[in-house]
């Protein structure tokens, strides 16, 4: 498929729609109202630090929603408030966040059904409206839904759509996309489906690993195996990595992008040597500035003297599991949490664990005088931070007044 002309004719269709539908200000008061927080805001201006007793807090000096994430869920709001008697559905979490998707819920904005791990399409129907949450629906998605006759409401974010560009930019160019990402991760199956050949490296070991078979060759099986749910169909090895360019989720941690940026630079340089480089590599800066800023503004968190780190988020939210694995690499004791419901009675507390499983830790809040580091992930609203911090006054026999 030309997905290039297929995405611009159905930007041309009445049927589509990506700016909100003037509601703006009534959908603000009512976000305003339901997701932002007093407690959180008077930190922030206490330059980002509150003494309870025998807490301290230190909140990142970035955290929490982004504006991308904003914007998704204002025009979901708006299409409420645009279409009140329409069936609305969406493709997927509108991000990663439950609380927000039970909110979504309750507005009776339905989300599309999965049936043995396949999204059932057949529920909707002509006339139906569909959002596309921010991290973006795979051009297939769009084809079906285009092609059932539905109002589609695009609330990708535009550093996503970037991202597409590239890939489209490699796949012109006859470039295969390395894309550093989750191939699991609803961002990266949209993004490889805007791409011709592509293969989706992790992290740095598997980048390792293909660098490794550019410049030496190596075992095919072994390869085609590794990367079986993470290429292109028909991906070659041998002939598919003489031209390649740099794509990524932009929600993974920034340092290993560039890491792996670099590291695929010098590798073509050294096998095809400095003076033909660009006919073998390219690569643009698609880290959006949201991920970036969390992740700096963590960096300077875990400078401080911290006693433990709480990072909230939604538990598949891909930007919430890098600010934990800053955390991990300092050493110190940190605990992914998706809402205050998981911290437990008798001091326990429920969290995930980097590998993705959930544990239960004893005894996790110290007696006497603790500093504890907070942060969130794009998609967490201020008032489930607040919920997690007064709920630690709470626990530490503190009343927090906002
Ligand atoms: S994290 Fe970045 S790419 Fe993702 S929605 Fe927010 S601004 Fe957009």
């Amino acid at each position: 498929m030309d997905t290039k002309a297929f995405k611009r004719s159905l930007q041309h269709s009445e049927n589509y729609h990506r700016k909100g539908f003037g509601h703006q200000e009534e959908v603000a008061t009512q976000l305003q109202s339901e997701y932002q927080s007093q407690l959180i805001q008077q930190i922030r201006n206490n330059n980002y630090t509150l003494t309870r007793g025998d807490v301290t807090i230190r909140l990142a000096e970035a955290f929490g929603f982004c504006w991308g994430v904003e914007r998704a869920v204002a025009m979901a709001y708006e299409t409420r408030k645009h279409f009140p008697t329409e069936r609305i559905w969406i493709t997927n979490e509108i991000i990663h966040n439950p609380s927000v998707n039970q909110r979504m819920r309750e507005m009776k904005v339905e989300f599309i059904p999965v049936t043995a791990g396949k999204k059932d399409f057949s529920v909707v129907e002509t006339g139906d409206v569909v959002i596309l949450p921010a991290f973006g629906a795979s051009v297939q998605e769009m084809q079906i839904l285009n092609d059932k006759g539905c109002k589609i409401v695009d609330t990708t974010c535009p550093w996503v759509s970037k991202v597409w560009n590239t890939v489209e930019k490699h796949k012109k160019r006859e470039y295969t996309s390395i894309i550093h990402g989750k191939y699991k991760h609803e961002e990266t199956i949209a993004t490889s489906s805007f791409a011709g050949k592509y293969l989706i490296v992790l992290n740095l070991k598997e980048a390792e690993y293909v660098a490794n078979y550019i410049l030496h060759g190596g075992n095919r099986e072994e390869f085609l195996a590794k990367f079986s749910k993470a290429c292109s169909l028909g991906f070659d090895p041998d002939k598919d990595l003489e031209m390649i360019g740099i794509a990524n989720q932009t929600t993974m941690l920034k340092s290993e992008t560039e890491q792996i940026g670099k590291l695929f630079e010098h590798t073509m340089m050294q096998k095809y040597g400095p003076a033909n480089l660009n006919d073998h590599f390219q690569s643009f800066n698609t880290i959006c500035d949201a991920t970036q800023e969390r992740q700096d503004a963590m960096l300077e968190l875990v400078e401080q003297k911290l006693d433990l780190m709480i990072v909230i988020g939604g538990f598949n939210s891909s930007n919430t599991t890098q600010l934990q694995q800053i955390a991990f690499e300092r050493g110190i004791a940190s605990y992914h949490i998706d809402s205050v419901d998981r911290i437990l009675f008798e001091n326990r507390i429920e969290h995930r664990l980097l590998n993705g499983n959930l544990e239960i830790t004893n005894n996790w809040l110290p007696d006497g005088e603790i500093v504890i580091g907070v942060t969130s992930g794009a998609s967490t609203p201020d008032k489930v931070v607040e919920d997690v911090i007064e709920k630690i006054f709470e626990l530490k026999s503190i009343v927090a007044i906002a």
